[in-house]
């Protein structure tokens, strides 16, 4: 396995593996790896001839008063997890190399990158789609791979290759969870040992929302909505919610008329245990 900081010579790289006819895989993280991320280590591994992990903690996709400073990094413990899943390369740029001096162009994707996580994080997606962009010209992959644990990520990334005719297939991984169903994220670090039980009940609340609606168990939207809330509110009255929504896959639209909508409905929700803010979201057909 190489580490590679420099983004000529990983462009020089992908360039000779695409030539010699290999399968690129990309596997995009902001690095302190947990079992998610290997799950898509292993899945690029499988389908890929050459596997590419980039690590970066993205300055652009941080707001002002975010974690970017504090955001958890250890990069020989990342070193040796990428060992051991087999990844051929680590791209580990410096973001002055990579946000160089007069930086100019972000990639912003119409309407998808303001609602949600976006209303409540503006310019987040403006800074992921950006480096998501530019990690493909830099390692020319065939194959991308991202968790579903971060939902509008991969909507907005799915209407960024469409609309921009990227060469990039995108591949989804489901969200691997702790045993209580918390989902796994670097972030969880921040909690202490009671957050960390209490944060179980996010899934919980998917899940509920999830059975009322495959049962018909609910007037409308707002019902299942209503529940959800209640049901976080009453069992972990400390923790603070910030949006539940419930929407189709595609472009993120609210679904008005549930009770007779068919296709793939995706709860999602953000919900601040302390100043740990926690997303995480249920997908499935109705
Ligand atoms: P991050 O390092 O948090 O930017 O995440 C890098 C990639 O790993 C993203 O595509 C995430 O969606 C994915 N990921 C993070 N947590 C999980 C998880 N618990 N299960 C599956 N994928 C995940």
């Amino acid at each position: 396995m190489k580490v590679i900081k420099d983004i000529r010579a990983m462009q020089e790289i992908s360039e000779f593996l695409r030539r010699t006819g290999k399968k690129i895989g990309l596997v995009p993280t902001m690095g302190y790896l947990h079992e998610g991320h290997v799950e898509l280590l292993i899945a690029a591994k499988d389908e890929c001839d050459v596997v590419i992990a980039s690590i970066f903690v993205n300055p652009a996709q941080f707001l002002p008063g975010e974690d970017f400073e504090k955001y958890p990094r250890d990069f020989m413990r990342d070193y040796f997890i990428c060992m051991q899943a087999g990844v051929d390369y680590i791209f580990n740029p410096e973001a002055e190399e990579v946000y160089g001096k007069d930086y100019k162009t972000y990639v912003s994707i119409n309407d998808l990158s303001d609602k949600y996580e976006g209303k409540f994080r503006p310019g987040h997606f403006t800074g992921v789609a950006t480096i998501v962009l530019k990690l493909f010209n830099i390692t020319k992959p065939h194959r991308a791979y991202f968790g579903q644990k971060d939902a509008q990520q991969v909507v907005t990334l799915r209407k960024m290759v469409k609309d921009l005719n990227v060469d990039v297939e995108i591949r989804v991984c489901e969200t691997l969870r702790e045993e209580n169903g918390l989902a796994k994220s670097s972030r969880n670090v921040y909690l202490d040992d009671k957050q960390r039980e209490d944060a179980a009940v996010l899934n919980e609340a998917l899940n509920l929302g999830k059975n009322m609606i495959l049962k018909g168990d609910f007037d409308d939207y707002k019902s299942v909505k209503k529940a959800m809330r209640d049901y976080i509110e009453t069992k972990t009255p400390e923790c603070s919610l910030q949006y539940i929504a419930i929407t189709d896959n595609e472009l993120m639209e609210k679904i008005d008329d549930l009770k007779n909508y068919e296709g793939e409905v995706l709860i999602s929700l953000a919900v601040f245990f302390g100043k740990t803010r926690l997303i995480d979201n249920i997908l499935f057909t109705k």
